[in-house]
C-alpha cells in the first residue's frame, strides 16, 4: 500500500545527516530537533501552537483532557473511522455518540450532528477521512450555536486545506479549538516510528496541553494535574523536519496517482471513484473506491495474485465492534456507514507510484470487475 523505502532513498543524505546529528548530540529527549520541527510545522500550518506528542492517539486523548471534559460528557463523532478517534473518548470515561457520514465524502454529516446533540453534548470530533476536509464551516456553525468544542482528527489529512465561503482558507486541523495529527510511517507526513502532534490557536489551551503531555508539570517536579508522558522523539523530529519540506510535493504526487486511477475507473458501472469535495483539496491519504455488485473479497484475492495489495478501510464500523458491544448501538443504526463498510476498497496510494505500476493496478482491477 505504501513504498517507504523508495521515498527514503530519495532523501537519504539529508535524513541520515539529521539522524547522525541527533546521535552525536545525544539530545534524544526534547532536543533542539523537536523545537525546530515544531516551529517549522507552526509556520507550515499557519497555526500559533504545535505541541508534539508520542502518536496520534495520544494527541486525541490529551486534547480531550486539556478541554477538561468529564465522565458523562457526550462527544459526537463517526463510526466510519479508525478506532483511535473513539477509543480515547471511552478510555477517558466520556460517552461516544456516533453519527452517520455523507455517502460521497465519507465525512461526518452536519445534519446528523445536530440531531444527536443533547444537553450533555460537549464536543464534536470530525475526522478528515482519507485526506479531505470534513465540512468545517457547517460544523463550526453548529458548535457555535450549541457552545461545543471542536477537535479535528487530521491524522489522515495533514497538508489539506479547507476553503471557506468568504474565499479564505485554512489547513485542516487549525479550524476547531484543537487539531490532532499522527506521524505514523504510512501517514502523509510519516516518521520512522511513532509520532504525533496537537495544534491550537488558543494560548490557554496550548499551555494546558504542554502541561498534560509532560506529567501535569509546568515547573519540574511540581505537578498541577494528572497528565501523561507523551513526547515526540528527537530522532523522529529530525526525520520529520526533512519530510515536512516535501509534504506539498508528496501530496501532488498522490493527486497525480489519484488522477490516473480516476481516469481509468470514471463512469464504470461497478466502481465509484472518490468524490472531490470542492471545499477541500484532497491529499489522498487513501484512494478509496465504492464498489457495486462485485465480489469484493474476490477482487482482493485476484489483485493479491498479481502482487497488488488492496485494503478495506474499514471493514467493521465502530458501533458494531466487539469493543463497543455495551454501547446503545445496533446494526442498522447508521445505514451509510454500514453500506460503505461493505463496499469500499482502497488501492495502493503513495508518493512513489510510477506509470508502470499504475497501469498494472488499473488493468488488473478492470480485468476482474469486467469479467
Ligand atoms: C492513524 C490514525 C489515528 C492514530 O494515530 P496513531 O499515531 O497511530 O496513534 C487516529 N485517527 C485516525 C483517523 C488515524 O488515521
Amino acid at each position: 500500500m505504501v513504498d517507504l523505502r523508495s521515498q527514503y532513498l530519495e532523501i537519504k543524505p539529508e535524513i541520515d545527516r539529521n539522524i547522525q546529528e541527533v546521535i552525536d548530540s545525544c539530545a534524544f529527549i526534547n532536543g533542539p530537533a523537536v523545537k525546530s520541527f515544531q516551529q517549522d510545522l507552526e509556520k507550515y500550518l499557519n497555526v500559533k501552537h504545535v505541541i508534539p506528542c508520542a502518536n496520534g492517539t495520544d494527541a486525541l486523548q490529551v486534547s480531550m483532557m486539556a478541554l477538561g471534559l468529564q465522565p458523562g460528557d457526550e462527544i459526537i463523532s463517526v463510526s466510519f473511522t479508525f478506532i483511535a478517534t473513539v477509543e480515547v473518548i471511552s478510555l477517558l470515561g466520556l460517552t461516544p455518540v456516533f453519527v452517520d457520514v455523507d455517502p460521497d465524502t465519507f465525512n461526518i454529516d452536519p445534519e446528523a450532528i445536530e440531531r444527536a446533540i443533547t444537553p450533555k453534548t460537549k464536543a464534536i470530533i470530525p475526522v478528515h477521512l482519507f485526506g479531505q476536509s470534513a465540512p468545517m464551516e457547517e460544523i463550526m456553525e453548529i458548535a457555535g450555536r450549541y457552545n461545543l468544542y471542536v477537535i479535528e482528527d487530521a491524522c489522515q489529512a495533514i497538508g489539506s486545506d479547507y476553503y471557506f465561503t468568504d474565499g479564505s482558507s485554512r489547513k485542516t486541523g487549525t479550524i476547531g479549538e484543537i487539531g490532532c495529527t499522527s506521524f505514523f510511517p504510512s501517514k502523509n507526513l510519516g516518521c520512522y516510528g511513532d509520532g504525533g502532534a496537537v495544534f491550537t490557536q488558543d494560548d490557554k489551551i496550548a499551555d494546558q496541553l504542554r502541561i498534560i503531555v509532560n506529567h501535569g508539570m509546568a515547573v519540574r517536579y511540581y505537578h498541577d494535574c494528572i497528565g501523561v508522558n507523551s513526547r515526540l522523539d528527537s530522532l523522529q523530529a529530525a526525520i520529520l523536519k526533512v519530510k515536512l519540506k516535501h509534504l506539498d510535493e508528496y501530496a501532488q504526487k498522490r493527486r497525480e496517482a489519484a488522477d490516473y486511477y480516476d481516469k481509468a475507473f470514471s463512469g464504470h458501472p461497478k466502481l465509484k471513484i472518490p468524490y472531490r469535495y470542492p471545499k477541500s483539496n484532497h491529499v489522498f491519504h487513501q484512494y478509496t473506491l465504492v464498489t457495486k455488485n462485485i465480489d469484493r473479497k474476490g477482487l482482493q484475492d485476484y489483485l493479491a495474485s498479481k502482487e497488488i495489495p488492496a485494503m478495506i478501510y474499514y471493514p467493521v464500523p465502530l458501533h458494531l465492534q466487539k469493543a463497543f458491544k455495551d454501547s446503545r448501538y445496533k446494526s442498522g443504526d447508521f445505514p451509510v456507514t454500514e453500506a460503505l463498510a461493505n463496499s469500499v476498497v482502497s488501492l495502493p496510494m503513495h508518493t512513489e507510484l510510477d506509470a508502470e505500476q499504475l497501469s498494472h493496478i488499473t488493468k488488473s482491477v478492470l480485468e476482474f470487475v469486467n469479467r
